[in-house]
């Protein structure tokens, strides 16, 4: 649900996203909230009981909106993105992957009349400590972080399984073609063909660089690892 789905189209069209929702792998649906609206000028918007600067959307269309789309899907469960909450990691993209349907509720402007909120918002999701203008990115990122789980859009889950986060890691380095570019080298030990050398070469390169950037994730995973 959005003021402005043409910004979340022209994602939606293309690359994985694109291809995975042409194979009919995921089904996403674009609903311009505007269509909604009962003002007879088209507004979406008002002014902000108690004063303050700008606008805030208001609950009539955005509520109609909603409940559209439950006539079609009833079960659809729906999150508002805000920055107020709660942050969105790859664990919650993994427990939305057993939702049905999830009906993601773009803010912009000031956000959204708190009504709107209670009346239909199940869960709040901020992806981060920083205001953007409008939940259209927010929604994509959780549209692109879940899709990519979902059976078929990736070749195995192995690609993501593997990857940074997921394996409790951060990634080891990755080099591809050429094997010298500008002087520098691809680390002798992935040309060499020794798998068991391989993996444990990408072991120990990403229990360094999560060491480095990430104490957090380095301690979680020693201490999972050590049980
Ligand atoms: N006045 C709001 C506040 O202080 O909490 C911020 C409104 S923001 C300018 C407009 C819209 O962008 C929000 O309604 C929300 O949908 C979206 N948004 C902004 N930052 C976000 C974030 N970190 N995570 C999720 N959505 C965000």
């Amino acid at each position: 649900m959005t003021l402005f789905p043409e910004d979340v189209n022209a994602f939606l069209s293309s690359s994985i996203i694109g291809r995975a929702r042409k194979a009919g792998l995921i089904d996403v649906v674009c609903h311009n909230i505007r269509d909604f609206t009962k003002d007879r000028h088209n507004r979406v918007d008002d002014y902000v009981y108690g004063g303050g600067k700008g606008m805030v959307m208001q609950p009539q269309p955005v509520c109609d909106c909603f409940r559209y789309i439950k006539s079609i899907v009833p079960d659809t469960y729906c999150i508002y993105l805000s920055p107020k909450g709660k942050k969105f990691t790859q664990a919650k993209a993994k427990s939305l992957l057993k939702k049905g349907s999830i009906t993601l509720l773009c803010g912009h402007y000031e956000g959204l009349d708190q009504r709107a909120i209670d009346l239909i918002v199940d869960e709040e999701i901020s992806i981060g400590d920083f205001v953007l203008t409008g939940g259209e990115l927010p929604a994509m990122t959780i549209v692109d972080a879940v899709s990519r789980m979902v059976p078929g859009v990736l070749a195995d889950s192995s690609c993501y399984e593997d990857e940074s986060i997921y394996s409790g890691l951060l990634e080891h380095p990755q080099y591809t073609r050429p094997p010298v570019y500008e002087g520098l080298a691809v680390p002798e030990v992935l040309q060499n063909g020794n798998h068991a050398l391989i993996a444990k070469w990408k072991l120990e390169k990403s229990l360094e660089i999560t060491r480095e950037r990430r104490g957090d994730l380095y301690r979680r995973y020693m201490k999972k690892t050590k049980k």
